[in-house]
């Protein structure tokens, strides 16, 4: 079961991600957590992405997909794997296919829950924050009683810079625009499932389920 995970910030990816390996017995694996790994454990390519990001520069190609390869040719990925941050460009996704290829195996589908956008900006703006105590409320998942007040000490609310409407709305641009690519890669080779991420959180988890359920 080799699949891709991709959604926009606030379309609940990671929470689909740890619904689904709770289902299945396959490893969650995002960018972030492999870079992590592969500079914890030292290994040539971890130091060399270690040299880039520590001069702040961009982690080339050539090493990231050299980590990806290595990370999927582990053990606990041979049932498959969930992956969640990776490919961001048609020639990772090409890399991507070629690392399938060399394992003897294929990406069965890409899972991209959708959300509108205009959903994601109430659930990526609402996020506010107690001065005080740094207690976190939504304004519409989990408002305090009082509004811009804190249940626990009356602290004022605030909110933070990286949650401004301007700024979600360049970050959901951005994403946008790197993502559809990808998608449009992934639809031609026939791969690519939708899935209506607007839905209450379980019935997501029940529609990703029934698609991963076929490829069994
Ligand atoms: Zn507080």
């Amino acid at each position: 079961m080799n699949i891709i995970l991709m959604g926009l910030p606030g379309a609940g990816k990671g929470t689909q991600a740890s619904e689904i390996v709770k289902k299945y017995p396959i490893p969650h694996i995002s960018t972030g957590d492999m870079f992590r790994k592969a500079i914890r454990e030292e290994t040539d390519l971890g130091k060399e992405a270690k040299s880039y990001m520590d001069r702040g520069e961009l982690v080339p190609d050539e090493v990231t997909v050299g980590i990806v390869k290595e990370r999927l040719s582990e053990d606990d990925a041979k049932k498959g794997f969930l992956l969640d941050g990776f490919p961001r460009t048609i020639d990772q996704a090409e890399a991507l296919n070629q690392i399938m290829d060399d394992l003897g195996r294929e990406i069965e589908a890409v899972i991209n829950i959708e959300v509108p956008e205009e959903e994601l900006m109430n659930r990526l703006t609402g996020r506010r924050i107690c001065e005080k105590c740094g207690t976190t409320y939504h304004l519409v998942f989990n408002p305090p009683k009082v509004e811009g007040v804190c249940d626990l000490d009356g602290g004022k609310l605030y909110q933070r810079e990286d949650d401004n409407p301007e700024t979600v709305s360049n970050r959901l641009e951005v994403n946008i625009k790197q993502s559809k690519p990808i998608l449009e890669y992934y639809e031609d080779k026939n791969v690519l499932r939708n899935i209506d991420g607007a839905k209450d959180i379980n019935d997501v988890t029940t529609d990703v389920i029934n698609i991963l359920d076929q490829l069994k």
